[in-house]
């Protein structure tokens, strides 16, 4: 059997089939106190690609720390073929304040590929970049909705890539979305760079769901199995072939007052169903909203006191909407059927988190 090459990060050196914790220091904050970026390295003992995962770039947005901690138990260097480089939360400075952005203002995915003498945002870009990233042939980074917003757990990635598609497919999320990169993003500057990038959405900001945790944590382990990193487990095949889209639209709040929505992520639609409504504060002119296109359900807003113009329902246009509900039903009614093993899952049923 094939032995793999010892593995160096942080100035220490990884035998095959270990797993150390390491940290990049980044910068000192303003009470002096040192901070630093975690990442977990499992080294396999065999050789193989490096891949890693990362969460809360957007400091918020909190689910994919907890898809990262149930892989840091589950995954076996001693079993893996290659190294996995696991980053819990990327944006340590908002995921301290509970907020999207760094306490410089700036969105941390927004400043790649930053600089050591730069913004805060960027030092943090570029150690993540320099130490993480560029070492991997393939990363997934986990997302959610900002706060009072939920995300169906959708993967996200560059258009017109086919060995993004291949690995989107294997993910086994219920909804891929092909949409172009935005400008100093982690994944645009990953794709200049020749890194493969899916990025997952799930969930809502500062909150767990166990909907989003267990795809996220179904989602890599296929991944990792699909790249021959990790033995297949017929137990996580049985997912369906996901349902593509190239387009999504916002149906946003037609009055300001309270919503009331008929519908929820995941629901199939047809153009001119209707969403839901929105009252005045006596329950008197009700506005409806109704879906502009035949799709699926893949956003929706959870907080029901709403401005005119609020970003409400977001919809993905997918041909044969019922028939991907329905697959979307039964993937729903599995996870959330299934027993959550073991004292370690108990915080899933917590979902609050503030
Ligand atoms: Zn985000």
């Amino acid at each position: 059997m094939d032995q793999a090459e010892p593995f160096i990060i942080a100035g220490e050196t990884l035998a095959p089939g270990t797993l150390r914790d390491v940290g990049f220091p980044i910068t000192t904050m303003a009470t002096g106190t040192a901070s630093s970026l975690a990442v977990r390295v499992l080294h396999g003992a065999k050789p193989g690609p490096a891949v890693f995962v990362s969460a809360a770039i957007h400091g918020d947005e909190i689910v994919g720390t907890a898809v990262v901690q149930r892989l840091a138990q589950e995954i076996d260097p001693q079993g893996l073929a290659g190294t996995v480089l696991l980053v819990p939360v990327a944006n340590i400075f908002g995921f301290l304040n509970r907020s999207r952005y760094l306490p410089d203002r700036r969105d941390l995915n927004r400043s790649f590929p930053g600089s050591a003498n730069g913004s805060l945002a960027g030092q943090v870009a570029h150690i993540f970049y320099r130490e993480v990233v560029e070492r991997c042939s393939l990363g997934i980074d986990i997302h959610s909705a900002a706060v009072h917003r939920y995300n169906l757990p959708q993967i996200r990635i560059a258009a017109g890539n086919n060995r993004l598609v291949e690995l989107a497919m294997a993910f086994g999320a219920p909804v891929i979305i092909e949409s172009p990169l935005r400008d100093g993003s982690l994944r645009d500057l990953a794709q200049k760079s020749g890194v493969d990038m899916l990025l997952l959405e799930t969930g809502e900001g500062l909150r767990f769901d166990r909907l989003s945790i267990e795809t996220g944590v179904a989602g890599v382990t296929r991944v990792l199995a699909h790249l021959g990193m990790i033995e297949a487990d017929d137990g996580l095949s049985a997912v369906g072939i996901p349902a593509r889209a190239n387009r999504t639209m916002w149906v946003r709040a037609p009055r300001g007052g309270v919503m009331h929505p008929a519908r929820q992520s995941g629901d199939p639609v047809r153009e001119g169903d209707v969403l839901g409504c929105v009252t005045g504060l006596m329950d008197e002119e009700a506005h409806n909203m109704i879906s502009p296109i035949d799709g699926i359900i893949i956003g929706h807003a959870t907080l029901p006191v709403v401005h005119q113009g609020d970003a409400l329902f977001h919809i993905a246009a997918i041909a044969h909407p019922e028939r991907v509900g329905a697959r979307i039903d039964s993937i729903t009614e599995a996870i959330l059927a299934s027993e959550p093993e073991g004292s370690a899952q108990g915080m899933l049923d917590e979902d609050e988190v503030v």
